[in-house]
């Protein structure tokens, strides 16, 4: 695996600090708004990035925060906080319009066939840990405490700006036209890691700390989480390119004066997503969510496309016209992978097909597609060509294309199948899954009769009894129910 960091400004060999494991940590959402197709192009790319680590064998575990609490209009720690922002927007408490929008955000993280990370914790439950690290950073004289917070004194470490080359400008970039100096700060970069003054005299969440009752800085969360469920040493840390300063600057600032050595060796940025007129962003009031996509005819996983045919190391412009264009692609191709499936179907009768689509491209996967009579040496060969495309500083557009080279080469329908279905696993476009409709109501006695035939015929399956798994489908399928094998397990409807 092949990946750039930002840390080094090169394409590295990714190594992971234990064998085989990875680390991996990712900035959450501020849950005060929905999440806009900008957020999302940033999690649809660390999704892939997981996956991939994933498909090439690594075992992996990856933490996201919530932000909650103590995020505020400018990134450099003056303007209103965001979340209470939208909690006077909406007429709401702040932990209101927390649940709401992390519910939403999940949603159009399903929709986006996103994956949840393993571990997904809140600022607001971490409280007790923020205030050690600040007792720690304190202690070692990291830390002070000036007009009634306490601030990270970025004038003790021998080097601050750890992302280098960074211009003014650039510098810059949390920062909005309408937040005033703050003058209690020693040094212009200071950062506050503990309020308990703030402008904001109607601050609803707060907490009891030896400084006096307050609120965390927004960057704290990140290193107290990450450090919380994944130890000291972090492999890989994921964000928007906005996240590279002030927020990962300021983590690696704290972290590592905390700790006492270096904390994360890559850091993984993506660029961002813009409109005609710049980046698209949630302050600006009217913004692209997921929903309005759908309102408009889209499926979700038409976006998801759009953002893989071009590199997460670009900026991406977005537009209706490019993204019917992708809907074209998408829709296309989808069709395409349908119609493999119907032929391996055809060719190979419906179990062994299934039989196919669960087979993973592992030793045991193999095996499998071999006693089923397929060219293993033919999917290798194409397999690998895959891994090294998406294991090459995640080349989700050369990936793609293998998909197209597969549907074109002069092998077998189930051969194509097994491919595409395992490519899929990274890619997450749903490409052989057809579209379920919803279910009408149910008789309770033949649903309990479905779910007992659906574990007789997976026991038959495991047998190898093919024959018989074939014949509980049929059965089914002449009482007018349906079975589909999909990767999260049978699904069922009535015909
Ligand atoms: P936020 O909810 O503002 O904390 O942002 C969530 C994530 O989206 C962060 O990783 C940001 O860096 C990222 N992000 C914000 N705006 C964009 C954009 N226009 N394009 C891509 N990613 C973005
Ligand atoms: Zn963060």
């Amino acid at each position: 695996m092949r990946i750039y960091n930002t840390l080094t400004k090169r394409v590295e060999e990714f190594k992971p600090n234990v064998e085989g494991k990875v680390a991996m940590y990712t900035c959450g959402p501020t849950v005060y708004h929905f999440a806009h197709i900008g957020n999302l192009r940033s999690y649809i790319c660390e999704d892939i990035l997981e996956k991939t680590l994933r498909y090439i064998g690594y075992d992996v575990k990856r933490v996201m925060n919530i932000t909650d609490v103590g995020h505020l209009s400018s990134d450099g720690d003056t303007g209103e906080d965001k979340m209470l922002k939208g909690a006077k927007r909406e007429h709401k408490t702040i932990m209101e319009i927390a649940k709401f929008y992390t519910d939403a955000f999940f949603s159009d993280c399903k929709k986006l066939n996103i994956k949840t990370p393993d571990v997904v914790e809140p600022a607001t439950n971490c409280i007790a840990e923020f205030i050690h690290m600040i007792e720690v950073l304190l202690e070692k004289g990291y830390a002070y405490k000036a007009g009634e917070n306490i601030y990270f004194d970025t004038s003790k470490l021998k080097e601050y700006y750890v992302f280098g080359n960074q211009s003014e400008d650039e510098l810059m970039v949390g920062v909005r036209d309408d937040v005033t100096e703050d003058t209690n700060k020693k040094n212009k970069n200071d950062f506050v890691l503990w309020f308990t003054k703030s402008k904001f005299e109607d601050q609803a969440l707060k907490w009891d700390s030896p400084w006096g009752v307050g609120y965390p800085g927004w960057h704290i969360e990140c290193s107290c989480i990450s450090m919380k469920h994944l130890g000291e040493y972090m492999d890989i840390h994921c964000g928007g390119v906005d996240n590279i300063f002030p927020h990962h600057t300021n983590e690696i600032a704290q972290s590592e004066s905390y700790l006492g050595h270096k904390w994360c060796n890559y850091w993984f940025h993506v660029h961002h997503l813009n409109d005609r007129d710049g980046k698209i962003s949630k302050s600006k009031g009217t913004f692209l969510t997921v929903s309005l996509l759908e309102e408009k005819g889209y499926d979700p996983l038409v976006y998801r496309f759009f953002c893989l045919q071009s590199h997460y190391r670009k900026p991406l412009e977005f537009s209706f016209d490019a993204l019917d264009n992708a809907n074209t692609a998408y829709q296309k191709l989808k069709k395409r992978c349908i119609e493999i499936k119907q032929e391996a179907v055809k060719a190979l009768g419906e179990e062994k097909a299934n039989a196919i689509l669960a087979a993973g491209l592992n030793e045991e996967g193999l095996k499998a597609l071999k006693e089923l009579g397929l060219n293993v040496d033919a999917i290798k060969d194409f397999d690998a060509k895959f891994k090294d495309a998406i294991s090459n500083d995640i080349n989700t557009s050369m990936a793609t294309t293998l998909v197209y080279d597969v549907l074109k080469a002069d092998i077998g329908a189930a051969e194509k199948l097994a491919l595409v279905e395992n490519f899929d696993k990274v890619l997450g476009l749903d490409l052989t899954v057809e579209k379920e409709s919803a279910a009408p109501a149910i008789d309770p006695e033949l649903e309990k009769y479905i779910l007992e035939q659906i574990e007789l015929r997976k026991a038959a399956k495991k047998e190898k009894n093919f024959a018989e798994a074939d014949r509980i489908r049929a059965e089914l399928l002449e009482k007018g129910v349906v079975l589909e094998d999909t990767r999260e397990g049978v699904k069922w409807h009535l015909a």
